[in-house]
């Protein structure tokens, strides 16, 4: 993509109305505009990522054998009704009237809707498990939306439900999903850590949320300092087996959010080994047995003929609340550090004087090469003086960017920077590419 016909509004300022460093950078490198309180439009540098982070989630979500499909934004009123929830969502629930004057609702999440097309479905024993996922927005009328994406009130949620014949057939299908959330992060360069969090009324162990520390995080947090180094994506993982062994290897040493706190463990730890600290929720899963399949009537045919209700787990992360939470962990004063993974663009070009014809010439030689070779590349073709150029791209935190000048072009040389170290190397073009290009 050339800059110049690329659409990435930057701002020179910090904006007022942001009071964390993920909202102030998404806002100044031209990621998001707020459209109302809570509500934001995703602008192409922005959307790039918030793509990335969704197939990242999407990759994980398949190899752990759950299937995609997509319910609706908007539900009835009705169906809420059937579960009981109409009433106790409260005001956070955004309800609408149709023009026949029928209530419906933006949907702040999915176990009715995905009960009443699984009881329409599956009559028997047989077709289970079943997980099935969707990635769709969401919108909670929260009392307080702040923090840019980290707390919106339209946001992008990754939600999957199991249905399972019993409880040990449903602590399966959330293993499977725990493992996938720790490698679902892991690949964005985040450490994630898994706290058993609130069940609420049905109780048991099995809710966690997965937790990136950070200073600027709503939840209060305590854990096992063992856990936040560790190795999760060195080797393959097979969800046919037994996950339960890499489970409780992650469920073993202390973690919890301040809600479960038992202060009596944390403090039995070490001196050493306890991690007080704030962070940020960027997935939920949870067991809740048959809370929605009760009332809904979510029953199959078992073994012997006789009906069995089944027992069921949601999974969420939030997706758009994603990039707040890399950003609030990868950033430096001159702006974005993004992982590889999920990088806008791989790398950005800079030309510093596209009127030279050695600069010019080069530079979309190496910009060709590059795209050929499938990388995704942003190229500074514009006449911006170089310390704007330069603070544009450290801003928006490309993990390469190749600077060309004009004395380099003439001698076929340009400095290669990392973004995340700062190391800078002038080299031959030929070694660049080698650098820049994966096993090319
Ligand atoms: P929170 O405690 O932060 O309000 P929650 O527990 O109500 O979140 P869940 O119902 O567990 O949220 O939703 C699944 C995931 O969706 C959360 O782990 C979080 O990452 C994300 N999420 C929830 N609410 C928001 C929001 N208002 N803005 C952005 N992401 C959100
Ligand atoms: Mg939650």
């Amino acid at each position: 993509m050339r800059l110049s016909r690329y659409f990435l509004p930057v701002l020179k300022e910090n904006p007022s109305e942001a009071q964390i460093v993920s909202h102030r950078l998404m806002l100044r490198a031209g990621m998001i505009r707020q459209a109302s309180s809570g509500i934001y439009s995703w602008l192409p540098l922005g959307f790039r990522v918030l793509k990335r982070i969704e197939q990242i989630v999407r990759e994980e979500q398949d190899a752990a054998g759950c299937l995609e499909l997509l319910m609706p934004t908007i539900q009835s009123a009705d169906l809420w009704r059937e579960s009981g929830r109409y009433e106790d969502y409260g005001k956070e629930m955004l309800r609408i009237q149709d023009r026949h004057e029928r209530e419906m609702l933006y949907g702040p999440t999915n176990e009715e809707l995905i009960t009443t097309i699984f009881r329409s479905e599956v009559k028997s024993y047989k077709e289970l498990p079943k997980l099935l996922y969707h990635i769709q927005w969401k919108f909670r009328d929260e009392v307080r939306p702040r923090f840019g994406v980290m707390r919106g009130r339209e946001f992008l949620m990754k939600d999957s439900y199991s249905f399972d014949i019993d409880q040990a057939g449903a602590r399966r299908a959330y293993n499977k999903m725990f493992v996938a959330y720790l490698r679902t992060f892991a690949r964005m360069g985040l450490k994630a850590i898994p706290m058993q969090a609130d069940t609420g009324p049905i109780g048991g162990d099995l809710s966690h949320e997965f937790i990136v520390l950070a200073e600027t995080g709503e939840s209060g947090v305590f854990c096992d300092k063992a856990l936040v180094d560790r190795d999760v994506l060195s080797q393959e993982v097979d969800y046919d087996v037994d996950l339960q062994p890499i489970v409780d290897s992650w469920t073993a040493p202390y973690a919890a959010t301040d809600e479960k706190h038992d202060a009596a463990r944390f403090d039995a730890l070490p001196a050493g080994q306890q991690l007080s600290a704030r962070g940020i929720e960027v997935g939920h899963i949870f067991y809740f047995g048959t809370k929605y399949s009760e009332p809904l009537k979510a029953q199959v045919a078992g073994p012997d003929g006789n009906p069995v209700t089944v027992h069921m787990g949601s999974y969420g992360i939030g997706v758009s609340r994603l990039l707040g939470a890399i950003i609030e962990a990868s950033h430096d004063d001159a702006g974005i550090i993004w992982p590889d993974a999920v990088a806008p663009f791989d790398i950005g070009i800079i030309d510093l004087k596209p009127d030279d014809a050695a600069c010019a010439s080069l530079c979309s030689d190496l910009y060709g090469r590059l795209r050929a070779a499938g990388r995704e590349v942003l190229y500074d073709d514009t006449a911006d003086r170089a310390g704007a150029k330069f603070a544009t791209m450290d801003l928006i935190g490309l993990p390469w960017q190749v600077v060309v000048g004009p004395r380099g072009a003439k001698n076929g040389v340009v400095e290669l920077k990392r973004r995340a170290t700062g190391e800078k190397q002038e080299v031959a073009l030929d070694a660049a590419l080698g650098r820049l290009i994966p096993n090319g």
